[in-house]
């Protein structure tokens, strides 16, 4: 590895539990008068916006709510809202919800102080200014998306996730929030957040400061998640749930993640399985093709997961050990199968063409074809839920 990187210090974080009823007072501080408050369904049913809304009461900035976000956020949707929010000349933005609702606020954000359509500042483009006032309230714990310096959106015309440069001008993090989150979403999107840390260590451009936040969050993660999703209730581990996640975002965005990440948005764009999922699936075989290349930074993952591992053991042995880890992990935590969920091996390898197109094959250590991608695929069709205890 090259001893030369960058610290990425990305936005404030405010973090505790009731902490998001202050999300007015902070807007004001902005300097704010109107807002466009961004959530999805859920986020209305549970009561979560409700409860952002009631920190504005007292603030006289005016609110406008958007409560149709959809999954995987498309370009035509986000053009929608930031139609409204232009049309009404909103100020800033505040988003709360899980990661399809925070990065449609950030292109919301962006589309405020910049003319056109989300597609004229989608990657490789820059937006030309910085968005509007934005603040992110995550309501999963997982994509880390509102401390992560880009929103992702589908471009409808290519069927293909798209990043959108933008990050938030202040991060709420309260744990509270995700209570509700059910049993197989908790797992779904934790997984997400421990694959942003295993790729973010085993990538190309893995640094030492990335590697101590994403670590933590590994162990943080293998403690809690197991509790959260047994109990969901558990205040501590929903507390460990949303720290971990938010460590690796901050973590991968200064190092990106890799194959694992291209494979799951390749099944994404193709099959429409959620992102967590498919982060979660394609992980145990995505680390194990790193092992001959980045030995020694797969052994601290190893270690973080708390693996003992002899020395001398062959990379190869290693890789092994820690793919059959994490599907014992998930088989705990109750990731359901691609058999499960209804895909065929073949429409699963058929993904392989797209994972290609995705920029985040070229972070993975082990030169990435193909044939190789398709081989992963085929493996990770064989996880199978066993339902055992303890990996
Ligand atoms: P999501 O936002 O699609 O939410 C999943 C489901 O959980 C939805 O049905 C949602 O309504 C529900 N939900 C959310 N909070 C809830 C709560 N508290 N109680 C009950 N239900 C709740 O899923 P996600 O995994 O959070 O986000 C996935 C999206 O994030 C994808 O589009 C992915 O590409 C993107 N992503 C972005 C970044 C980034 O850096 N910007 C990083 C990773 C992933």
């Amino acid at each position: 590895m090259e001893h030369r990187f960058t610290y990425l210090q990305t936005c404030p974080v405010y973090f505790g539990e009731g902490s998001a009823a202050e999300a007015g007072a902070k807007m004001q501080a902005l300097g704010c008068r109107s807002v466009l408050l961004v959530c999805d369904k859920n986020g209305a049913k549970f009561g979560l916006a409700d409860r952002v809304r009631a920190g504005f009461r007292d603030t006289g900035i005016t609110l406008v709510q958007f409560d149709d976000v959809s999954p995987d956020p498309a370009d035509t949707m986000v053009d929608h809202c930031a139609r409204i929010a232009r049309d009404a000349c909103l100020e800033g933005v505040v988003g709360v919800g899980g990661g399809s609702v925070l990065d449609t606020a950030k292109a919301v954000s962006v589309l405020l102080r910049n003319e056109g359509s989300v597609r004229d500042h989608m990657k490789p483009n820059l937006p030309p200014n910085p968005g509007a006032p934005l603040i992110l309230i995550p309501t999963t714990a997982g994509t880390g998306s509102e401390v992560t310096n880009v929103g992702v959106i589908t471009h409808t015309g290519k069927n293909l996730k798209i990043g959108v440069e933008c990050q938030a001008t202040l991060a709420i993090l309260d744990p509270t929030l995700t209570y509700s989150v059910p049993p197989e979403v908790t797992a779904e999107t934790a997984m997400d957040a421990l694959a942003h840390a295993a790729e973010c260590v085993t990538g190309t451009v893995a640094n030492p400061h990335a590697d101590t936040l994403a670590l933590e969050a590994i162990r943080t993660i293998l403690d809690c998640l197991p509790r959260a999703v047994a109990d969901g209730g558990d205040a501590e581990a929903r507390r460990g749930l949303c720290l971990a996640s938010s460590l690796a975002g901050i973590a991968f965005s200064e190092t990106m993640v890799h194959v694992g990440h291209a494979m799951s948005q390749g099944m994404g764009a193709r099959l429409h399985i959620s992102h967590g999922a498919g982060c979660a699936l394609c992980l145990p075989a995505a680390l194990e093709y790193t092992a001959p290349a980045v030995p020694g930074q797969l052994a601290k993952v190893a270690a973080a997961l708390g693996l003992g591992v002899e020395e001398g053991t062959a990379p190869e042995g290693l890789g092994r050990r820690v793919a059959d880890f994490l599907c014992a992990f998930m088989d705990r935590v109750g990731i359901r199968s691609l058999r499960e969920r209804g895909f065929t091996r073949e429409a699963v390898v058929a993904c392989a063409e797209a994972a290609m197109e995705d920029f985040l094959v070229d972070y993975c250590p082990t030169p990435v074809t193909l044939e190789n991608v398709r081989e992963m695929y085929r493996r990770i069709y064989g996880y199978e839920r066993k339902g055992t205890d303890n990996p």
